[in-house]
């Protein structure tokens, strides 16, 4: 039916619109190294503390800035 067939492609565009408004992520693209302590790994960060690490000192810088 022609009426599906649009409905079809009103959700593809919804869908589309609701990917673009999402927020872009922060974190840097992949690099091979962790991104706190610079070890190889296939991941962001070697562990949840580097991770937690990183997270803490952006927050410090943005704090930083604010003044
Ligand atoms: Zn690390």
């Amino acid at each position: 039916m022609a009426d599906n067939a649009d409905d079809a492609s009103e959700m593809a565009e919804l869908h589309l619109a609701a990917e673009l408004a999402k927020p872009k992520a922060i974190l840097p693209p992949l690099t091979g190294h962790c991104f706190y302590c610079h070890t190889p790994t296939p991941e962001r960060f070697c562990d949840a503390d580097c991770r937690d690490d990183f997270e803490r000192d952006k927050r410090r810088i943005l704090m930083r800035k604010r003044g």
